[in-house]
């Protein structure tokens, strides 16, 4: 495809404008402003308020099949460390009220940047390619927005795709890419538990049932599921990530609330750690004499990440192609780290393939073999995904992104 070069100015003038100016996950109104506007200059047919802040962009060119492109438009509550002099200064209410600063820390800036870019190639050279893409800019990643996107209609309201794909910037280094068949992202399911007690004076525990007691036990005993009740060649993690309770040192309170999040890389271990869970909480509740069962509240949850087998081959055909072998990678394990993304595919009952682009600097690499980055995991003086100091470089990270993105939708759409 053809004006490449031309366009990366403005894809980085748009990267760095959506770097200095994050939104919360469902909060995302200006850059699902900037978004539609870009897409309406380049000639998409465009809806927008889609599952909340969502943006979709259809381009139909002629008979052929309907591919879609998706990212992802949230930000972080995370204070921005980067020195960048497009660094965010942005701040936010969250969820439950507070104030707290804003920073793209997953880099949810660049997937935007690069399917602005993808589209805009796309509609642009309208002669290389037959077909229907549908542009997806998705809210909420974080907390799993896509399916607020599905129950607002999307299935019906847009064209059915017949192959579903994404992509994740990481801290590897640019210029790389890798994916795998099957399961290429963990499930995440996190819990609002509150454990009741019966509240008195700190001097009459025989009158009291002391829930900061039964939530120690619990929280003990939930770290002995993945040693005891997973299989050694299997992965789960168990976080008890917050307890909240009490106020005073000789006063025992009602409540003690845990929020938990548990990862998991299959659905059987899925559902057995949820399961065990569950029987823990309500075990050691009975255990302490409370006079009322715990609640039990699912917060959010991302399903697991699956690349269907025969798309994914195609996908890493059409990237080999363009990167290079020594570029992309088959890769040896998923990551624990969860997404959102596959709710299209399982929601359309089609093929979808995941893919992950590195966006690091090389500098930070020099003398590590990305094998060995594989093997052994990345080096710790890297920030990561989710880090006060991540941001990858703009070039050529947008670049990458962007022909990653035509090259697995050209596999599909190319012209006969
Ligand atoms: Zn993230
Ligand atoms: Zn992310």
């Amino acid at each position: 495809m053809s004006g490449f070069d031309a366009r990366i100015p403005a894809l980085r003038a748009v990267y760095e404008d959506l770097h200095a100016h994050p939104e919360l996950s469902f909060q995302e109104y200006r850059t699902a402003g900037v978004v539609a506007a870009q897409l309406k200059q380049q000639g998409w047919e465009v809806t927008e308020g889609v599952g909340g802040t969502g943006v979709v962009g259809v381009l139909v060119n002629g008979d052929g099949p309907v591919v879609l492109l998706r990212a992802d438009m949230d930000a972080l509550p995370v204070a921005e460390e980067t020195g960048l002099p497009y660094a965010s200064t942005a701040t936010g209410v969250d969820a439950d009220g507070h104030a707290v600063p804003v920073m793209h820390a997953c880099g949810h800036d660049m997937h935007v940047t690069c399917l602005l870019g993808a589209t805009g190639q796309l509609a642009d050279n309208r002669e290389s390619w037959c077909g229907t893409v549908v542009a997806v800019f998705q809210p909420a990643e974080e907390i799993g927005g896509a399916p607020a996107m599905i129950a607002d209609g999307f299935l019906d309201r847009f064209p059915r795709a017949r192959v579903c794909l994404g992509q994740h910037v990481q801290p590897a280094p640019v210029g790389f890419l890798g994916t795998r068949p099957g399961v290429i992202m963990g499930a995440s399911d996190s819990l609002r538990i509150r454990l009741f007690g019966r509240g008195g004076h700190g001097s009459t525990p025989e009158l009291c049932v002391d829930p900061i007691v039964m939530a120690a036990a619990i929280i003990m005993r939930l770290q002995s599921i993945v040693a005891r009740e997973v299989a050694p060649a299997e992965a789960a993690v168990v976080t008890v990530g917050a307890i909240h309770g009490g106020v005073k040192e000789n006063v025992i309170p009602d409540v003690v609330e845990l929020l938990i999040n548990i990862r998991s890389m299959n659905s059987r271990v899925r559902e057995n750690v949820s399961k065990a869970v569950e029987r823990i909480v309500r075990a050691e509740a009975v255990a302490s004499g409370a006079d009322r069962e715990p609640e039990i509240t699912p917060t959010h949850a991302l399903p697991l990440t699956v690349n269907d087998a025969t798309a994914t081959g195609i996908v890493l055909d059409a990237l080999t192609e363009n990167f290079g072998a020594e570029r992309v990678f088959t890769l040896p394990q998923a990551f624990s780290g969860s997404e959102d993304f596959s709710t299209f595919g399982t929601a359309l009952g089609v093929p979808s393939v995941f893919w992950h682009f590195g966006g690091a600097d090389p500098l930070l690499f020099e003398g590590i073999a990305v094998e060995s980055i594989l093997e052994d995991g990345l080096p710790a003086h890297i920030p990561v995904n989710h880090s006060s100091r991540y941001a990858p470089v703009p070039e050529p990270t947008i670049q990458v992104g962007v022909t990653a993105l035509l090259s697995a939708a050209m596999a599909w759409l190319r012209r006969a």
